[in-house]
């Protein structure tokens, strides 16, 4: 036993604990609480932390580890579609061995930065063993495309991946949907039937530009361009009309398993979608900067109710994988709301998001000891304090 003391512990499943202990039994946490309290009594070895904060590690919704060699690569563009172009374009230029060490190097930076659990969307597989032997815990995502798989199929006839037994098999291996532009309505059917018969958890970009609202819409514009080049048109493709929410519960792949992603694009009929059938929405507002998506409407997605956890997407669309700049983004330009919010996208809800808050999210009796420490100077703002350190890199593993 050994007991972690701080000026601060951040529980998140409850209020910041000032002059607080976390008590690590093994690899679990066995009391959490004041310092005065949960030590009395206490005969085990003391790590006292000084002024810093402890807190919980970091859940990442939404990352492609397959991008990461991309960094550097792709600069920030004011309009997402220069941003699809260009990083399409470079990650086709990529040999196997850059993306391989791509995908170590995100991860070192995950974890790094505080990163405890990822929601990791593959397209090959490849991230799946770096992810399997590091120590991050994870949901592997493989992300299906296909607008032109127009007739109703099986996952496995088309995605060889589905029909693996190791894939069959895995505990935290889920069939993702890429985007309504991308995906066709009998290929969003075998996805979610692929993962009801599972875990039920599955992903999905959504709302993430003005073009794929558009195409909803109308069926023409950027997309029908793109996919024509790509030799994925379908001649005769009706658009399912307005409302990229509405369209998705249609075709029943909105729920409380299902992590949309971005929604940047959203409207308040969507808003109202997504609170009702309880869908998660992972925000990746520092992401949508980098890509020239926009923004996401926040304070509208708070007061709908929507559920929302947050992920940082790749490094071709982001300038780093550290999910503390993305609640430093939101804490800035939403200062009205308790930074505590933020810590609770990143942690708690990110965990709920994905069924495992049973293990990671909070400081609570029973969870992972996946913890750290952050030091702090005692300024007068406390969260933007913390999420500029925890920006800056300065988180440091304890637990
Ligand atoms: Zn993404």
């Amino acid at each position: 036993m050994i007991a972690h003391v701080s000026k601060w512990v951040l529980p998140v499943s409850g209020p910041p604990i000032r002059d607080g202990a976390v008590v690590v039994a093994g690899d679990r946490i066995a009391a959490v609480g004041p310092a005065a309290e949960v030590l009395a009594g206490f005969t085990g070895m003391i790590c006292d932390h000084g002024d810093g904060a402890i807190l919980p590690g970091l859940v990442n919704c939404h990352v492609h580890l397959e991008f990461s060699a991309l960094a550097g690569k792709v600069a920030p563009q004011a309009r997402w579609e220069d941003w699809l172009e260009a990083t399409l374009a470079t990650y086709g230029a990529l040999s196997p061995e850059e993306i391989e060490a791509g995908i170590a190097l995100g991860m070192e930076a995950l974890w790094q930065s505080g990163a405890v659990l990822v929601g990791e969307v593959t397209n090959t597989g490849a991230s799946w063993p770096h992810l399997e032997t590091g120590p991050l815990a994870y949901h592997l995502f493989y992300e299906c495309l296909g607008f032109d798989l127009v007739e109703t199929f099986d996952l496995p006839e088309k995605f060889p991946f589905f029909g693996r037994p190791e894939v069959a098999a895995a505990a935290w291996v889920s069939a993702a949907a890429h985007a309504p532009y991308s995906v066709s309505p009998a290929l969003f059917r075998a996805v979610a039937a692929w993962n009801t018969a599972r875990s039920g958890l599955q992903t999905v970009h959504l709302a993430e530009s003005q073009a794929e609202i558009d195409f909803l819409a109308r069926g023409n514009g950027f997309f029908e361009g793109l996919l024509k080049r790509r030799g994925r048109w379908v001649q005769d493709f009706q658009p399912p009309g307005p409302g990229a929410a509405a369209y998705l519960e249609g075709l029943g792949f909105l729920g409380p398993r299902t992590l949309t992603v971005h929604g940047t694009q959203l409207t308040a009929a969507d808003w109202g979608r997504l609170a009702e059938t309880k869908t998660w929405l992972v925000l990746c507002p520092r992401a949508n900067r980098y890509t020239g998506a926009g923004e996401p409407p926040v304070p509208e997605l708070l007061q709908a109710g929507v559920n929302l956890a947050l992920g940082t997407d790749s490094l071709a669309g982001n300038w780093d994988l550290n999910l503390f700049g993305e609640m430093l983004w939101l804490h800035r330009n939403f200062p009205a709301y308790p930074g505590d919010l933020w810590l609770r996208l990143g942690t708690l809800n990110g965990a709920q998001a994905m069924g495992r808050d049973r293990e990671f999210g909070s400081l609570e009796p029973g969870k992972k000891a996946a913890l750290g420490v952050i030091p702090l100077k005692g300024g007068r703002n406390f969260w933007g304090e913390l999420f500029t350190a925890g920006a800056a890199g300065k988180w440091r593993w304890i637990g």
